[in-house]
Protein backbone atom coordinates (compact mmCIF):
# COMPACT_ATOMS: atom_id res chain seq x y z
CA UNK A 1 0.00 0.00 0.00
CA UNK A 2 2.85 2.52 0.96
CA UNK A 3 4.56 1.68 -2.36
CA UNK A 4 1.34 2.07 -4.44
CA UNK A 5 1.06 5.01 -2.63
CA UNK A 6 4.64 6.65 -3.35
CA UNK A 7 4.43 5.22 -7.05
CA UNK A 8 1.40 7.73 -7.70
CA UNK A 9 2.56 10.22 -6.04
CA UNK A 10 5.56 9.89 -7.98
CA UNK A 11 3.65 9.58 -11.40
CA UNK A 12 2.10 12.48 -10.44
CA UNK A 13 5.28 14.59 -9.84
CA UNK A 14 6.83 13.13 -12.99
CA UNK A 15 3.54 14.75 -14.86
CA UNK A 16 3.61 17.39 -13.64
CA UNK A 17 7.44 18.20 -13.79
CA UNK A 18 7.24 16.88 -17.49
CA UNK A 19 4.14 17.94 -18.77
CA UNK A 20 4.44 21.81 -18.85
CA UNK A 21 7.83 21.25 -20.61
CA UNK A 22 6.78 18.55 -23.06
CA UNK A 23 3.85 21.52 -23.91
CA UNK A 24 5.77 23.96 -24.00
CA UNK A 25 8.37 23.23 -26.65
CA UNK A 26 5.67 21.74 -28.69
CA UNK A 27 4.05 24.90 -28.82
CA UNK A 28 7.46 26.56 -29.64
CA UNK A 29 8.18 24.29 -32.14
CA UNK A 30 4.93 25.24 -33.82
CA UNK A 31 5.72 28.71 -33.66
CA UNK A 32 8.68 28.30 -35.16
CA UNK A 33 7.47 26.60 -38.19
CA UNK A 34 4.84 29.30 -38.37
CA UNK A 35 7.38 31.86 -38.39
CA UNK A 36 9.42 30.04 -40.60
CA UNK A 37 6.27 30.04 -43.13
CA UNK A 38 5.83 33.66 -42.62
CA UNK A 39 9.54 35.01 -43.27
CA UNK A 40 9.28 34.43 -46.79
CA UNK A 41 10.25 36.78 -49.29
CA UNK A 42 7.17 39.13 -48.97
CA UNK A 43 8.11 39.63 -45.65
CA UNK A 44 11.77 40.61 -46.08
CA UNK A 45 10.62 42.82 -48.80
CA UNK A 46 8.17 44.20 -46.29
CA UNK A 47 10.58 44.66 -43.71
CA UNK A 48 12.77 47.06 -46.28
CA UNK A 49 10.19 49.13 -47.10
CA UNK A 50 9.33 49.93 -43.74
CA UNK A 51 12.67 50.68 -43.47
CA UNK A 52 13.07 52.70 -46.24
CA UNK A 53 9.65 54.68 -44.69
CA UNK A 54 11.68 55.30 -41.56
CA UNK A 55 14.29 56.86 -43.51
CA UNK A 56 12.40 59.17 -45.97
CA UNK A 57 8.90 59.65 -44.94
CA UNK A 58 7.64 57.93 -48.18
CA UNK A 59 5.17 55.62 -47.46
CA UNK A 60 5.76 51.69 -47.50
CA UNK A 61 3.37 51.03 -49.78
CA UNK A 62 4.29 53.23 -52.52
CA UNK A 63 7.87 52.05 -52.30
CA UNK A 64 6.46 48.70 -52.33
CA UNK A 65 4.40 49.33 -55.43
CA UNK A 66 7.01 50.82 -57.40
CA UNK A 67 8.75 47.77 -56.68
CA UNK A 68 6.20 45.73 -57.49
CA UNK A 69 5.48 47.35 -60.82
CA UNK A 70 9.23 46.96 -62.06
CA UNK A 71 9.27 43.58 -61.06
CA UNK A 72 5.85 42.82 -62.84
CA UNK A 73 8.32 44.12 -66.16
CA UNK A 74 11.05 42.68 -66.13
CA UNK A 75 12.87 39.87 -64.71
CA UNK A 76 16.07 40.39 -62.37
CA UNK A 77 18.59 38.10 -62.78
CA UNK A 78 20.61 38.79 -59.72
CA UNK A 79 20.10 36.38 -57.17
CA UNK A 80 21.68 38.46 -54.25
CA UNK A 81 18.85 41.25 -54.43
CA UNK A 82 14.97 40.64 -53.09
CA UNK A 83 13.70 43.61 -54.94
CA UNK A 84 13.57 45.28 -58.48
CA UNK A 85 14.10 48.10 -58.82
CA UNK A 86 16.51 48.97 -61.13
CA UNK A 87 18.31 52.52 -61.15
CA UNK A 88 20.22 53.17 -64.34
CA UNK A 89 23.71 53.30 -64.46
CA UNK A 90 23.76 57.00 -66.41
CA UNK A 91 21.73 57.89 -63.33
CA UNK A 92 23.48 55.94 -60.27
CA UNK A 93 26.93 57.29 -61.40
CA UNK A 94 26.11 60.42 -63.28
CA UNK A 95 29.13 61.35 -65.73
CA UNK A 96 31.20 58.95 -63.50
CA UNK A 97 32.00 56.08 -65.97
CA UNK A 98 30.06 52.80 -64.06
CA UNK A 99 32.19 50.83 -61.77
CA UNK A 100 32.45 46.78 -61.70
CA UNK A 101 32.86 46.81 -58.01
CA UNK A 102 29.96 49.45 -56.75
CA UNK A 103 32.45 51.15 -54.20
CA UNK A 104 31.89 54.77 -54.56
CA UNK A 105 30.78 56.84 -52.50
CA UNK A 106 27.70 59.11 -52.20
CA UNK A 107 29.39 61.97 -51.89
CA UNK A 108 31.97 60.97 -55.14
CA UNK A 109 28.48 60.21 -57.15
CA UNK A 110 27.09 63.75 -55.79
CA UNK A 111 30.44 65.54 -57.32
CA UNK A 112 29.62 63.90 -60.65
CA UNK A 113 25.34 64.29 -60.56
CA UNK A 114 24.87 60.75 -59.98
CA UNK A 115 21.84 60.47 -57.46
CA UNK A 116 23.12 56.98 -56.08
CA UNK A 117 22.88 57.09 -52.21
CA UNK A 118 23.97 55.25 -49.41
CA UNK A 119 20.53 53.69 -47.30
CA UNK A 120 22.55 50.81 -45.38
CA UNK A 121 25.35 53.28 -43.63
CA UNK A 122 28.31 51.34 -45.24
CA UNK A 123 29.51 54.80 -46.61
CA UNK A 124 28.80 53.11 -50.05
CA UNK A 125 26.47 53.80 -52.65
CA UNK A 126 25.77 50.52 -54.03
CA UNK A 127 23.65 50.23 -57.53
CA UNK A 128 22.88 46.19 -56.89
CA UNK A 129 21.94 46.70 -53.27
CA UNK A 130 18.56 46.59 -52.28
CA UNK A 131 18.56 49.10 -49.14
CA UNK A 132 20.67 51.52 -51.19
CA UNK A 133 18.41 51.73 -54.52
CA UNK A 134 14.99 51.71 -51.88
CA UNK A 135 16.83 54.72 -50.11
CA UNK A 136 17.74 56.46 -53.74
CA UNK A 137 14.61 55.77 -55.51
CA UNK A 138 12.05 57.15 -52.01
CA UNK A 139 14.80 60.32 -52.01
CA UNK A 140 13.79 60.86 -55.46
CA UNK A 141 10.36 60.21 -55.06
CA UNK A 142 10.47 62.81 -52.30
CA UNK A 143 11.96 65.22 -54.35
CA UNK A 144 9.52 65.09 -57.51
CA UNK A 145 6.84 65.26 -55.07
CA UNK A 146 8.20 68.54 -53.29
CA UNK A 147 8.24 70.04 -57.35
CA UNK A 148 5.53 68.57 -58.31
CA UNK A 149 3.05 68.20 -55.53
CA UNK A 150 1.03 65.47 -56.78
CA UNK A 151 2.23 61.86 -56.66
CA UNK A 152 0.37 60.99 -60.31
CA UNK A 153 2.77 63.69 -61.80
CA UNK A 154 5.88 62.55 -59.89
CA UNK A 155 5.70 59.00 -60.51
CA UNK A 156 4.73 59.73 -64.33
CA UNK A 157 8.22 61.49 -64.79
CA UNK A 158 9.97 59.11 -62.90
CA UNK A 159 8.57 56.60 -65.70
CA UNK A 160 8.08 59.17 -68.17
CA UNK A 161 4.95 56.79 -68.91
CA UNK A 162 1.46 58.20 -67.52
CA UNK A 163 0.01 54.35 -67.66
CA UNK A 164 3.04 53.49 -64.83
CA UNK A 165 1.44 56.13 -62.51
CA UNK A 166 -1.88 54.57 -62.81
CA UNK A 167 -0.78 51.14 -62.43
CA UNK A 168 1.31 52.04 -59.56
CA UNK A 169 -1.15 54.04 -57.56
CA UNK A 170 -3.39 51.21 -57.86
CA UNK A 171 -1.07 48.59 -56.35
CA UNK A 172 -0.09 51.00 -53.74
CA UNK A 173 -4.24 51.34 -52.80
CA UNK A 174 -4.08 47.91 -52.53
CA UNK A 175 -0.75 47.12 -50.16
CA UNK A 176 -1.97 49.81 -48.18
CA UNK A 177 -6.10 48.14 -47.88
CA UNK A 178 -4.27 44.86 -47.46
CA UNK A 179 -1.41 45.27 -45.60
CA UNK A 180 0.50 42.93 -47.56
CA UNK A 181 2.38 42.85 -50.63
CA UNK A 182 1.67 39.11 -51.13
CA UNK A 183 -1.89 39.30 -53.22
CA UNK A 184 -0.83 36.29 -55.33
CA UNK A 185 -4.18 34.37 -54.13
CA UNK A 186 -6.96 33.18 -57.04
CA UNK A 187 -10.15 32.12 -57.42
CA UNK A 188 -12.34 30.14 -59.99
CA UNK A 189 -15.04 32.90 -61.19
CA UNK A 190 -17.91 30.89 -61.08
CA UNK A 191 -18.78 29.70 -57.51
CA UNK A 192 -18.73 26.08 -56.72
CA UNK A 193 -22.22 24.46 -57.03
CA UNK A 194 -22.98 26.18 -60.26
CA UNK A 195 -23.74 24.35 -63.83
CA UNK A 196 -20.70 25.57 -66.19
CA UNK A 197 -18.95 24.28 -68.92
CA UNK A 198 -15.92 25.80 -70.95
CA UNK A 199 -13.42 24.84 -73.18
CA UNK A 200 -10.30 26.45 -75.14
CA UNK A 201 -11.51 28.51 -77.23
CA UNK A 202 -8.29 30.68 -77.58
CA UNK A 203 -7.61 32.09 -81.00
CA UNK A 204 -11.22 31.12 -82.16
CA UNK A 205 -12.41 33.78 -85.10
CA UNK A 206 -15.20 35.24 -84.26
CA UNK A 207 -18.63 36.38 -86.16
CA UNK A 208 -19.05 39.76 -85.00
CA UNK A 209 -16.85 42.84 -84.86
CA UNK A 210 -14.52 42.17 -88.26
CA UNK A 211 -11.20 40.48 -87.95
CA UNK A 212 -10.17 39.93 -84.58
CA UNK A 213 -9.50 36.63 -82.97
CA UNK A 214 -11.31 35.39 -79.87
CA UNK A 215 -8.76 36.65 -76.44
CA UNK A 216 -10.01 34.82 -73.94
CA UNK A 217 -12.37 31.65 -72.74
CA UNK A 218 -16.18 31.81 -72.65
CA UNK A 219 -17.63 29.95 -69.84
CA UNK A 220 -21.13 28.81 -70.42
CA UNK A 221 -23.97 29.12 -67.15
CA UNK A 222 -27.41 30.08 -66.65
CA UNK A 223 -28.19 33.74 -66.35
CA UNK A 224 -27.96 35.10 -63.40
CA UNK A 225 -24.80 32.50 -62.32
CA UNK A 226 -22.86 34.69 -60.07
CA UNK A 227 -19.45 35.75 -61.53
CA UNK A 228 -16.66 36.28 -59.00
CA UNK A 229 -13.25 38.18 -58.88
CA UNK A 230 -10.54 35.80 -59.80
CA UNK A 231 -7.97 38.43 -58.31
CA UNK A 232 -7.20 40.98 -55.73
CA UNK A 233 -7.70 43.98 -57.55
CA UNK A 234 -9.15 47.41 -58.58
CA UNK A 235 -12.20 48.14 -60.61
CA UNK A 236 -11.10 49.50 -63.31
CA UNK A 237 -13.91 50.07 -65.83
CA UNK A 238 -17.66 49.44 -65.39
CA UNK A 239 -20.37 50.02 -68.06
CA UNK A 240 -21.13 48.80 -71.38
CA UNK A 241 -18.84 48.14 -74.04
CA UNK A 242 -20.21 47.56 -77.87
CA UNK A 243 -18.40 44.20 -77.84
CA UNK A 244 -18.37 42.65 -74.62
CA UNK A 245 -22.13 44.36 -73.26
CA UNK A 246 -22.21 44.98 -69.51
CA UNK A 247 -18.64 44.49 -68.58
CA UNK A 248 -16.33 44.83 -66.02
CA UNK A 249 -12.57 45.27 -65.75
CA UNK A 250 -10.06 44.50 -62.97
CA UNK A 251 -6.70 45.22 -62.41
CA UNK A 252 -4.74 43.48 -60.15
CA UNK A 253 -1.10 43.84 -58.59
CA UNK A 254 0.67 41.63 -61.08
CA UNK A 255 -0.47 44.29 -64.06
CA UNK A 256 -2.47 41.86 -65.11
CA UNK A 257 -5.78 43.67 -66.37
CA UNK A 258 -9.08 40.93 -65.69
CA UNK A 259 -11.92 41.11 -68.25
CA UNK A 260 -15.50 40.19 -67.88
CA UNK A 261 -18.14 40.16 -70.24
CA UNK A 262 -21.97 40.29 -71.48
CA UNK A 263 -22.97 40.15 -67.39
CA UNK A 264 -26.59 39.98 -67.11
CA UNK A 265 -25.95 42.54 -64.09
CA UNK A 266 -23.53 44.14 -62.18
CA UNK A 267 -23.07 43.24 -58.06
CA UNK A 268 -24.80 45.87 -55.94
CA UNK A 269 -23.03 48.46 -54.94
CA UNK A 270 -19.79 47.70 -57.20
CA UNK A 271 -17.72 50.93 -58.86
CA UNK A 272 -14.93 52.16 -60.42
CA UNK A 273 -12.20 52.16 -58.26
CA UNK A 274 -13.24 49.48 -55.43
CA UNK A 275 -10.59 46.84 -54.00
CA UNK A 276 -12.08 43.65 -54.89
CA UNK A 277 -11.24 40.42 -52.81
CA UNK A 278 -10.47 36.64 -55.02
CA UNK A 279 -13.61 35.39 -54.83
CA UNK A 280 -15.57 38.53 -54.41
CA UNK A 281 -19.33 38.50 -56.41
CA UNK A 282 -18.66 41.34 -59.10
CA UNK A 283 -21.63 40.30 -61.50
CA UNK A 284 -23.89 37.73 -63.01
CA UNK A 285 -23.92 35.95 -65.79
CA UNK A 286 -25.77 37.02 -69.36
CA UNK A 287 -25.37 37.43 -73.00
CA UNK A 288 -25.54 40.71 -73.36
CA UNK A 289 -23.08 42.74 -75.84
CA UNK A 290 -22.56 42.52 -79.91
CA UNK A 291 -24.45 45.75 -80.45
CA UNK A 292 -25.61 49.15 -78.95
CA UNK A 293 -26.34 49.53 -75.22
CA UNK A 294 -29.14 46.72 -74.11
CA UNK A 295 -28.46 44.56 -76.56
CA UNK A 296 -28.97 40.84 -75.14
CA UNK A 297 -29.56 37.76 -76.22
CA UNK A 298 -27.33 37.22 -79.61
CA UNK A 299 -25.79 34.24 -78.32
CA UNK A 300 -26.19 31.65 -75.03
CA UNK A 301 -25.48 33.14 -71.94
CA UNK A 302 -21.74 33.33 -71.04
CA UNK A 303 -19.02 34.60 -69.11
CA UNK A 304 -16.28 35.64 -71.47
CA UNK A 305 -13.15 35.76 -69.21
CA UNK A 306 -9.61 37.76 -70.78
CA UNK A 307 -6.59 38.42 -69.23
CA UNK A 308 -4.44 41.29 -70.24
CA UNK A 309 -0.61 41.43 -69.19
CA UNK A 310 1.19 45.21 -68.99
CA UNK A 311 4.75 45.00 -70.00
CA UNK A 312 5.80 48.36 -68.74
CA UNK A 313 5.19 49.46 -72.87
CA UNK A 314 1.90 48.06 -74.20
CA UNK A 315 -0.59 45.10 -72.96
CA UNK A 316 -1.63 41.92 -74.74
CA UNK A 317 -3.90 39.58 -74.26
CA UNK A 318 -2.82 35.94 -73.38
CA UNK A 319 -4.30 32.47 -72.84
CA UNK A 320 -6.38 32.53 -69.76
CA UNK A 321 -7.24 28.67 -70.35
CA UNK A 322 -4.54 26.94 -68.09
CA UNK A 323 -4.89 29.23 -65.34
CA UNK A 324 -8.81 28.57 -65.06
CA UNK A 325 -7.85 24.76 -65.08
CA UNK A 326 -5.74 25.38 -62.33
CA UNK A 327 -8.20 27.77 -60.24
CA UNK A 328 -10.67 25.10 -60.66
CA UNK A 329 -8.84 22.28 -59.05
CA UNK A 330 -7.61 24.33 -55.96
CA UNK A 331 -11.03 25.78 -55.22
ZN1 LIG B 1 -15.72 35.07 -75.43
Amino acid sequence: MERLHRRIVAIILLTIIFTPITLASAAEKNEENEENKELDEATLRKGLYQKTEALTQVPWYLIAAMDQYERNIKKTNDEDRITGIQIPNEEWYGILPPHANHNEKESTLNLFEGIGKDGNGDDIADPTNDEDVLYTLAMEIQQNLAEDQKLESALTSYYEREKASQIITKIARMFKHFNTVDLSERAFPIPKWNNYSYRSTWGDTRGYGGRRIHEGTDIFAGYGTPVRSTSYGVVEIKGWNRFGGWRIGIRDSYNIYHYYAHLNAFAEDIKEGDIVEPGDVIGYVGASGYGPEGTSGKFPPHLHYGMYKDNGKNEWAYDPYPYLKRWERNR
